[in-house]
């Protein structure tokens, strides 16, 4: 039997996966002079794409994303309830939402991460830790990595949590999504949202138009659709509001699905050895089910305490990114969300969504829908003797890598 030698590399950083959270942070540390390898077990960044990519305008306020990818500005939402039934129309006076093209955001991330000089390994598995090291797979290849932190962006269900025996999520949607070819361009685009507890148990249906594409997808609690998520799809694709019937009956050109953590960002998000971001931290808005802008947020965040981390050789920084601390600012919304989990007929959705219409009820759809904040500003790093909670981080535009 031949014996494959196994490389043997070493770097600053092991960033497992390479989603947006994953290549935002990559991209960040590299820039700071850190070397850094990041993994995926996808083989192209570009494929199995896991959201609808909707943007919200705090993100497009403070991140630049690049203006070619991302479609019409949406200034209206309007929520439907169960079955047929008057929508609610909220309507905002800003750009509440843009639309992403997700791969060709990926894709962009990507190359700046290597330009900054990360070291990308894609079609590479994490497999877990071995004494001090990593082991990772590449065409039934072992790879071991050295490294002084590991950094957990591999998704929902994290290995890299696991082994560093940190949180895990416990609570979560399962999301799918088919992608049509849009025949109509609307004039102003509409956010649709449907409230119905049979066809998105838990959360709500959309349709929603980029310009090039319609999105059509349900997300909910996986043991509550009563034919699972792809049979809601498409019944719900069958009546869903604003597409027109040519696009009802299209062939899809993409589908997209994937889980959704949504019990709020994980308490133990950190250890000498490492941290998490993204979803791997549970940094998705509990009510929204919004991840993108969290995944930006707390990526900036954990740039900043592995940087000092290693700057200053000290892994006891890595305390100070504290997801107990940062969870506080969620528990509005982690109420809102398990009083939303507890409707479970469409009888009680209708009966609330009256509440909705009421003039309390409409301020709070709005409040919701167009939010000045998505995901608490993080404290900043910790410097040695400082109070690692004392500020808050700056809001300045950075590049999504
Ligand atoms: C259907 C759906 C629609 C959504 N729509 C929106 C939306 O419109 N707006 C919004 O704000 N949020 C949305 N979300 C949530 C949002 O997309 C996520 O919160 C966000 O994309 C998470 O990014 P991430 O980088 O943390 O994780 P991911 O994008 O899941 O990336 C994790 C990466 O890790 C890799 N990986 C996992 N395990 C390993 C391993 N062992 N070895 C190597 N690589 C590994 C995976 O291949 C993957 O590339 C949606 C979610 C779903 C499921």
């Amino acid at each position: 039997m031949t014996v494959v030698p196994e490389d043997h590399v070493e770097y600053d950083v092991l960033v497992v996966g390479a989603g947006l959270a994953g290549l935002h942070l990559a991209g960040g540390l590299a820039e700071r002079g850190h070397s850094v390898l990041l993994c995926d077990r996808r083989s192209d960044v570009t494929t199995s794409i896991r959201t609808t990519g909707i943007f919200v305008r705090r993100t497009l306020d403070d991140f630049d994303l690049p203006e070619r990818l991302l479609g019409p500005a949406i200034r209206r939402v309007n929520l439907y309830p169960p079955g047929p039934g008057v929508p609610i129309e909220l309507a905002s006076d800003r750009d509440e939402y843009r639309v992403g093209d997700v791969a060709g955001i990926y894709a962009a991330a990507l190359a700046d991460a290597r330009g900054a000089g990360v070291e990308v390994r894609l079609g590479t598995s994490y497999v877990g830790p071995c004494e001090d090291e990593f082991v990772l797979r590449h065409e039934g290849r072992r790879v071991v990595v050295s490294a002084r932190f590991i950094v957990g962006a591999d998704g929902a269900r994290s290995a890299v949590a696991r082994d560093l025996g940190l949180d895990s999520n416990t609570d979560l949607l399962v999301g799918a999504e088919d992608v049509l070819r849009a025949t109509h361009a609307p004039d102003s685009p509409i956010f649709h949202c449907v409230l119905d507890p049979v066809l998105a148990p838990g959360y709500l249906a959309w349709v929603v138009n980029d310009g090039t594409h319609v999105h059509v997808g349900t997300a909910g609690y996986p043991r509550r659709f009563p034919r699972g998520p792809r049979h809601a799809l498409a019944d719900f694709r069958a009546l869903a509001p604003g597409l027109n019937e040519e696009e009802r009956q299209a062939r899809r050109v993409e589908r997209r699905g994937g889980a959704i953590p949504v019990g709020g960002l994980l308490r133990r998000i950190s250890s000498g050895r490492g941290l998490l971001i993204g979803d791997a931290a549970g940094a998705v808005s509990p009510l929204t089910a919004g991840g993108l802008d969290p995944c930006l947020r707390l990526s900036d965040y954990a740039v900043e305490c592995l940087d000092e981390a290693l700057t200053l050789d000290d892994p006891a920084v890595l305390t100070g990114y504290d997801g107990a601390f940062l969870r506080q600012k969620f528990a509005g919304r982690v109420a809102m969300r398990a009083a939303l989990a507890r409707v479970r007929r469409r009888t009680v959705m209708t009966a609330g969504f009256a509440l909705l219409r009421t003039p309390p009820g409409r301020w709070a759809a709005e409040h919701i829908m167009f939010a000045d904040r998505s995901f608490p500003d993080a404290p900043k790093a910790r410097k040695r003797g400082s109070n690692p909670r004392g500020s808050v981080l700056p809001v300045a535009r950075s590049g999504v890598r």
